[in-house]
């Protein structure tokens, strides 16, 4: 393919980024051939859950139900999203895997409740979708929410799921939260239907580590039976200068994105859903000459 058919195929959505990041090759199979993954983590579809439960709490449903609110964000991501169709790997027993996410999604959302500094904050945009324009491309997607503090500051909240706390180091260097303080400043976002340009360069952005409002069962050395894992914000800062920087760090991904070439990441692939497509690469011999020796093997009946 071309660079321009590459372009052409792909979307630029924060999320093609994220995957490029993660696998080249999972980017290729995922964004470029277009292939579903093989099946879904129940992780996924709980922090997806999740994520809708945290717009829907801060969106008129503060004092709502949380087993009710997760259940319907549940269920909705299990049979009714546009990724349905795609098989979720249970480890075992299906409705008791279920009871689980339900009883761990209570605890984090009953945490994240009790906070005042949940409370007091005054979300400004939850679950938005945004569209910036980066040396003449379209990159767009979602961003989590974008919430005003108590004292005054404007901060971009990323909600993570994961089992694993993000490393502290890798904050600063998040391409995908530069993206989002670019967007905020450069960019629109759809608000109600409209496209508005905030304008905005934010005071702090970060993940907010949604595990961290889990209660420890027993007594580790990091702490007591009962209290909860720790702080959920991992924070950085984006100025003006970084911004504008992060424009010359896109062209240097982007240019790599659209070579036909792609370098497998074998670090993740114990936990890749593309697994069965790609135990049949072969990374060291080019794409001619590995379709020619398909087709001697097709005519051999070995393909
Ligand atoms: S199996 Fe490994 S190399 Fe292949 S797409 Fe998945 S993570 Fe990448």
């Amino acid at each position: 393919m071309t660079k321009q058919e590459i372009l052409d195929t792909i979307e630029l959505r924060q999320s093609t980024l994220k995957t490029w990041l993660g696998c080249p090759l999972m980017y290729k199979f995922r964004h470029i051939d277009k292939m579903e993954p093989a099946f879904r983590y129940p992780g996924t579809v709980h922090g997806s859950a999740l994520h809708l439960v945290l717009s829907w709490l801060h969106a008129g449903e503060w004092k709502g139900d949380l087993r009710a609110l997760y259940t319907k964000a549940l269920n909705y991501y299990l049979y009714a999203s546009d990724e349905e169709h795609i098989p979720v790997r249970w480890g075992g027993d299906m409705e008791k895997e279920i009871e689980a996410l339900k009883v761990n999604a209570v605890e984090i959302l009953e945490n994240y409740r009790s906070k005042a500094y949940n409370q007091d904050a005054l979300v400004l945009f939850s679950e938005v979708q945004f569209r910036v324009k980066i040396l003449g491309y379209l990159f767009t997607g979602t961003i989590d929410q974008v919430r005003k503090n108590p004292d005054g500051s404007i901060e971009l909240v990323d909600f993570k799921s994961s089992k694993m706390r993000p490393n502290h180091y890798a904050i600063p260097n998040d391409l995908q939260l530069t993206l989002y303080s670019y967007a905020c400043k450069f960019g629109e976002l759809l608000v109600d239907g409209i496209w508005v340009k905030p304008n905005m360069l934010l005071d702090s952005v970060g993940i907010y580590f949604l595990r961290a409002h889990e209660v420890y069962k027993r007594k580790t050395v990091n702490g007591d039976v009962g209290e909860e894992k720790g702080d959920p914000f991992m924070r950085t800062t984006k100025s003006i200068q970084e911004l504008r920087a992060f424009r010359s760090e896109i062209r240097a991904q982007l240019s790599a994105m659209v070579k036909p070439w792609y370098y497998p990441n074998t670090a993740s692939c114990a936990f890749c859903a593309y697994t069965a497509q790609c135990v049949g690469r072969n990374d060291h011999v080019p794409e001619k000459q590995a379709s020619q020796a398909m087709e001697l093997l097709a005519e051999l009946n070995m393909a």
